[in-house]
């Protein structure tokens, strides 16, 4: 219907004759002459009515249509191309040489009067979240939006092309499925055909992955949905996408270089730019030790020193006492050029309250001043310690040096956390800078200190190295981010088995959740393995948004609800009664929260 979108015309198109179709952004009237900003995803062309331009029937007749063009209003207009009056071009839009003079007008869908803004806002003049959620389709309209569902489009275009071209074949598998293990909780649908049973809503395509190999498919893919019900903590979403991938008679290497080449191969497309490759490899050990992460951000300094056997000598209570049930001390180093130096007693309190917040003990501070360091527990050190101290750290007069101690892998990820919010204050995280790094040599399970009782460290189907310690598995990280994790799976059914029972899983439990992927895994499976990208994240972190909800359409707010359409919402006790699932006398009060 329309000869150009809003964001086509240049001046190489001046005398045209044409047709626009769009949203009224905005329109203004200077002595009777009516400029519209008329806008659509491609951009925003200025039109003008001149009643002088056009006959005096048409101009009675073309001020009415046009007076019915309300803000964000649907409209057509026809008309010619001009040059804008000079001094009045807008060099910031890409048709703003040019406008649009109308001979011809029709409005096509009044809106009403629009809850929020829709043209360029800052930041602090958008809406809160929740209006923006609830009017989506209208936040959906703004330029930021519109670049970031562009910019998703095509990173999802690019890695499909490069992997169709290493033959992954796309394959869809069951949302509604058995419950898999990726350490969530599973969102359960009742089954109304057979009563009293329950698919789960699939947290990952994980099994039915592992069995496209046993059936041969050797190289698959899947722009796949997950859904975990997890508690609503940091920026995390019940329903996201992952890119989800698997290959038959594969390595490690294998895998990483696939990952590499499509990462690159995405990269290419959309900065044209080279991306270095291969990624650095960070063993997660090093990781822990020294940025307190299994995800490090390592494009800044700021490195722990662990420390504690540099101090176990020393007669200080809090670190003998840590020593003793065998936890760690490890130590941060703010070099003076840091602003180590005038970070002052103030400043080091709130870190105090900062660590204390974050589940710390407490936090131990130092200055290294006059050849020496300076605190209220040095009077504990003796002189070889302080020396040792300051060698380990590379302290030099006017650094500032915080010291954290208690249990080893807690103790380790404070210091991280502490780590990242330093980096932060004083401005050490390079903006534009991006890094990717593969964190390997994992763990096969998670043992809790005290209980002994193992928890997957990635899930179940990883293959374990001969003394079940170690896993075959690694991270894909970028920026202080994990974007996916890959493994080697177990493809005999005997080692799955031994896997089940180390974590604690009976016989039974085995058979009955688990039976027909262990027969999958006795009928021929091949040595295999794969990763997935958790697409939102990827998006959010290259497009600099805080959030992954700006990188999903019609997100669920942080507490999982929708608030365009309402959901989760009730259902009529009707429904309930088809599922035979007794209809429960909720409170009204229970609903509050959602309304
Ligand atoms: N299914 C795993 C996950 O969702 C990824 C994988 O191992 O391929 O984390």
């Amino acid at each position: 219907m329309r000869t150009h979108t809003c964001g086509d015309l240049r001046a190489s198109d001046l005398g045209k004759e044409v047709c626009l179709q769009g949203w009224v952004r905005f329109s203004r009237d200077h002595g009777g002459v009516a400029f519209i900003d008329l806008a659509d995803r491609y951009g925003m062309t200025q039109v003008v009515f001149d009643p002088e331009d056009v006959s005096a029937n048409d101009a009675a007749a073309l001020s009415e249509t046009m007076s019915s063009f309300s803000r964000e209003s649907v409209v057509m207009v026809r008309g010619t191309v001009r040059r804008r009056v000079e001094g009045t071009e807008d060099a910031r839009n890409p048709t703003g040489e040019v406008e649009v003079l109308i001979r011809q007008a029709e409005l096509l869908n009044k809106s009403g009067i629009p809850p929020m803004e829709v043209g360029d806002q800052k930041e602090g003049v958008l809406p809160g979240e929740d209006v923006r959620m609830r009017y989506r389709y209208i936040d959906l309209r703004r330029s930021e939006m519109i670049r970031a569902m562009e910019f998703r489009s095509k990173f999802m275009h690019l890695a499909r092309q490069y992997l169709e071209s290493k033959d992954f074949l796309e394959i869809e598998t069951p949302i509604l499925g058995r419950s898999t293990p990726e350490g969530a909780r599973d969102f359960i649908v009742p089954s109304r055909i057979h009563p009293g049973t329950f698919y789960a809503l699939t947290q990952s395509p994980q099994l039915y992955k592992q069995m496209l190999m046993v059936a041969g498919m050797d190289r698959y893919y899947q722009v796949a949905r997950c859904f975990r019900d997890e508690d609503s903590r940091k920026d995390r979403q019940p329903e996201f996408t992952q890119l989800d991938m698997e290959m038959s008679f594969v390595d490690m290497q294998d895998i990483q270089d696939t990952i590499e080449g499509l990462v690159a191969y995405v990269w290419k497309g959309l900065y044209g730019e080279e991306l270095k490759t291969p990624f650095m490899r960070v063993p997660y050990e090093v990781a822990m030790e020294k940025y307190g992460s299994d995800k490090p951000d390592m494009r800044y300094g700021l490195e722990l020193h662990t420390l504690t056997d540099v101090v176990k000598d020393a007669p200080y209570k809090i670190f003998q006492n840590v020593i003793a049930s065998g936890g760690i001390i490890t130590g941060i180093n703010i070099k003076k050029d840091l602003a180590g130096d005038s970070i002052g007693r103030n400043e080091v309190d709130r870190y105090i309250e900062y660590v204390k917040k974050i589940g710390m003990g407490g936090l131990t501070w130092m200055r290294a001043k006059d050849g020496t360091l300076e605190s209220n527990i040095v009077k504990y050190f003796t002189p070889e310690i302080i020396a040792s101290l300051k060698q380990e750290m590379g302290a030099e007069d006017g650094d500032l040096l915080f010291l954290l101690a208690g249990p080893r892998k807690a103790t380790l990820e404070g210091a991280g956390t502490l780590r990242r919010k330093l980096a932060e204050d004083l401005g050490l995280v390079p903006q534009g800078v991006h890094q990717f790094l593969w964190l390997v040599d994992c763990p096969m399970f998670d043992v809790d200190p005290v209980s002994g009782k193992r928890d997957s460290f990635h899930h179940p189907f990883v293959l374990p190295d001969e003394n079940y310690e170690g896993g075959a598995c690694f991270d894909l990280c970028l920026d202080g981010n994990e974007l996916g994790s890959g493994s080697l799976r177990i493809h005999k059914a005997e080692v799955q088995r031994e896997v089940f029972r180390m974590l604690g899983m009976s016989e039974e439990k085995m058979e009955a959740d688990f039976g027909f992927f262990l027969e999958a895994l006795s009928l021929g499976a091949p040595p295999h393995g794969g990763i997935a990208l958790g697409i939102d994240r990827f998006v959010a972190i290259l497009l600099e948004k805080d959030s992954i909800r700006d990188t999903i359409a019609f997100p669920k707010n942080k507490v999982g609800i929708s608030l365009l359409d309402g959901s989760p919402a009730k259902v009529d006790d009707e429904k309930l009664e088809e599922l035979q699932i007794m209809s429960m006398a909720f409170d009204d009060a229970d609903f509050e929260d959602l309304e």
